[in-house]
Parts: C-alpha cells; sequence; structure tokens
C-alpha cells in the first residue's frame, strides 16, 4: 500500500474526530509540569485523553510502556458464586486507540502477541490486543539510555494499524491494517505521499538511529544467545547484585516483561468470590517461591542473572525473539543503576 500524508492540522482534526465518535483514545502526557521534585525533568505516560491538545507526539519514552494496557497491573479474570453455582469470566468489552507508539514498544508487543497465543492461549489478552487500534509514530527524540537502534527495534514493519513519521511540516503515514485504512479516511484532507516525503521519512529515521547509536551494544545482538552460553558463572552476576534492592522496577517497567501471579480472592463465608491476576516479576524475592516454602531462586544473584537471560537466550530459544528492545526503561528506572543490558552485555562481550 502506498504512504499518505497527513498535515499537522489535519492530525490534530484527526483526533478529535476518533474522540467525537466515542472511541477512548490513550496518547502520551507530558507529566514535566504535574512534578513537585525541584529539579526533575518529569516523564511522560500514556493516559486516556479528552483533547487532541492534551497528548503530545514529541516524546522520548514513557515511564510505563503501553502494555499496561493490554496486560494491565491488576485484572479481575472471572468470578464464582457456590449458590446457585456458578463461575462468570470478566472478557474484556472496551474498544481503545493507543495514540503514539514507538517502534521499540510494538516489537515488544508483537512478542506478546506470540507468547499470549501460545497454547494455553491467553484470552483475556487476545481479546483486548483485538479490540486495541495501535497508531505508532516513529521515534524522533531520543532517550538518554536508549539503545533501540542496536537491538534492530528502530523502526516495525507490522503489529500497527497506523504508522506517522513527522517529517517536519507534515506527517507521512504507512497504513498497516483494514482498521488502519478505514481510520484514516476520517482523517481530512489526506493526500498520497510525493517520492520527495518519503525520502525525507528516511532520512529522519536515518538521523533519529545516528542519534540512537550512542548508546550501543558493541556487537550484533542476534549474538546474545550464544554470548550468554558459558557465562553463567561469570563473577558480573554477584558484583552487580550486592547492589541490587530486589524492588522489581527492572521487570515491570520493561515492555517485553510480561510475568504474573494469580490469587482467588473469596468471601468469608466461602461462597463467592473472584480471580485476579497482578503483575509478577523474576527479581522480587518471593517469585520463585513454592508450596513449601522453597524457592528455587532464593538468592539475589540468582534472580539478577535470570533476567538477562530471559532477554538474551530464554524467550529467545522458545519463540526466536531477543526479548529485550533496547527502551531503555530499567536502565533509567533502577535506584542502583545496575540494570542496564548494555553496560552488563557489553562486559559479557569483552570478557572481563
Ligand atoms: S530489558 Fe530494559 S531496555 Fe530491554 S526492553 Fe526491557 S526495559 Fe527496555
Ligand atoms: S530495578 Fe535495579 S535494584 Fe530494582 S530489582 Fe531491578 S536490578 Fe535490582
Amino acid at each position: 500500500m502506498s504512504l499518505a500524508i497527513i498535515e499537522k492540522e489535519g492530525l490534530h482534526l484527526f483526533v478529535a474526530e476518533l474522540l467525537r465518535q466515542k472511541n477512548t483514545v490513550v496518547g502520551v502526557k507530558d507529566q514535566s509540569a504535574v512534578s513537585s521534585i525541584p529539579g526533575d525533568s518529569g516523564f511522560y505516560t500514556y493516559a486516556p485523553i479528552n483533547s487532541p491538545g492534551e497528548m503530545t507526539l514529541s516524546f522520548d519514552v514513557t515511564l510505563i510502556p503501553p502494555k499496561k494496557y493490554l496486560l494491565p497491573a491488576y485484572e479481575q479474570l472471572l468470578t464464582f458464586n457456590l449458590s446457585p453455582g456458578s463461575i462468570k469470566a470478566d472478557a474484556p468489552k472496551e474498544e481503545l486507540i493507543i495514540f503514539g507508539v514507538h517502534p521499540y514498544d510494538i516489537i515488544a508487543i508483537n512478542q506478546m502477541d506470540k507468547v499470549f497465543s501460545a497454547v494455553p492461549q491467553d484470552n483475556h489478552y487476545l481479546e483486548r490486543r483485538k479490540r486495541t487500534t495501535i497508531i505508532g509514530i516513529d521515534s524522533v527524540k531520543v532517550a538518554p539510555r536508549a539503545f533501540w537502534s542496536s537491538m534492530g527495534a528502530d523502526t516495525v514493519a507490522g503489529g500497527f494499524d497506523l504508522m506517522l513519521t513527522d517529517i517536519g511540516q507534515c506527517y507521512v503515514v504507512d497504513v498497516g491494517s483494514k482498521k488502519g485504512a478505514s481510520l484514516l479516511k476520517m482523517a481530512p484532507r489526506t493526500r498520497e505521499a510525493a517520492p520527495a516525503e518519503v525520502k525525507e521519512r528516511d532520512k529522519v529515521r536515518a538521523e533519529a538511529r545516528k542519534r540512537c547509536d550512542a548508546n550501543r551494544l558493541s556487537f550484533s545482538y542476534l549474538e546474545l544467545p550464544s554470548l550468554l552460553d558459558g557465562n553463567e558463572e561469570h563473577v558480573i552476576w554477584e558484583e552487580k547484585s550486592h547492589l541490587c534492592f530486589s524492588c522489581g522496577t527492572c521487570n515491570l517497567v520493561c515492555p517485553t516483561c510480561y510475568c504474573f501471579d494469580v490469587r482467588d480472592d473469596v468471601s468469608i463465608d466461602l461462597k463467592k468470590g473472584s480471580r485476579n491476576r497482578t503483575w509478577d516479576g523474576c527479581l522480587l524475592s518471593d517469585f520463585a517461591r513454592v508450596a513449601g516454602g522453597g524457592n528455587f531462586r532464593g538468592h539475589r544473584a540468582d534472580r539478577y542473572r535470570h533476567r538477562f537471560y530471559r532477554k538474551g537466550q530464554f524467550i529467545y530459544r522458545r519463540f526466536g525473539d531477543i526479548a529485550c528492545v533496547g527502551c531503555g526503561r530499567c536502565s533509567a528506572q533502577c535506584p542502583s543503576d545496575i540494570a542496564d543490558p548494555v553496560a552488563v552485555f557489553n562486559r559479557l562481550k569483552e570478557g572481563i
């Protein structure tokens, strides 16, 4: 399909039209004004918007990835009642448009689609995914800790309905699905992109990639599974994990981490209740605790090492994906600054 153009003022009208048609639109909000911490530069977050002016498309990275709308941090899966004896699954019903998703986060969503489609399928996730429209935007601003250019995540070929690139005076739009094509009809004054505009898009992408290259892996990310082979006893795991608080932040902010815990909450008379799931994280001390009190990753260094193997080897062996897209969130938000995959993987490569 050929590329289209939306003029800058047309985009506002497009978003206003989406909202007018009673769609729930989630966009990126700039939270710098809300921070009360002196010197805090603020952060960006995905949240529902009521008008086009509330969202920005010019952001580097959000605090939490858009996965929170596909796999909520807390979710009721079903309710049960012993009299008259019924189980009712809570199926997601909301239609959602997420506006402004960077390629690395779309790649992470594509990975979750694969994981939750594998047997046994996760119907709650898949139903939400079916009801979610993704409008991507190419990254122009680069977060200080980002390294998506060295993880093959600077652009994405699929998984979006529309993909926008800001080329200055207008947006170049790539249509990724039938849903995207019909949405685009709501945008005013669209037209086919001229060859010069397509060239400009490639230039914008190349410049962003170059900026991101300032922080990069010293080798191809496809070497990660073999690099990790034989490094299970490397001193880095003990050395760095001494500073780990086991807070789980690196898991919770990661767009490719999807582990959850499931719990039944039962009424005091044991007659009714609900089954709920919440995010979990392999860095948390009780993540691998099992019935009887045993914990097969009770040692902090084992949990710390597990995350890097999960990113660079375990998911690759099962699903063929390297489960790090280089967003840099873990690295930026770890209170001890020990979670950066670039620092760890480059050191393993150097063999020191
Ligand atoms: S491991 Fe870190 S850099 Fe990689 S995708 Fe997860 S949060 Fe982003
Ligand atoms: S964010 Fe840092 S301190 Fe917290 S669990 Fe992860 S590695 Fe440890």
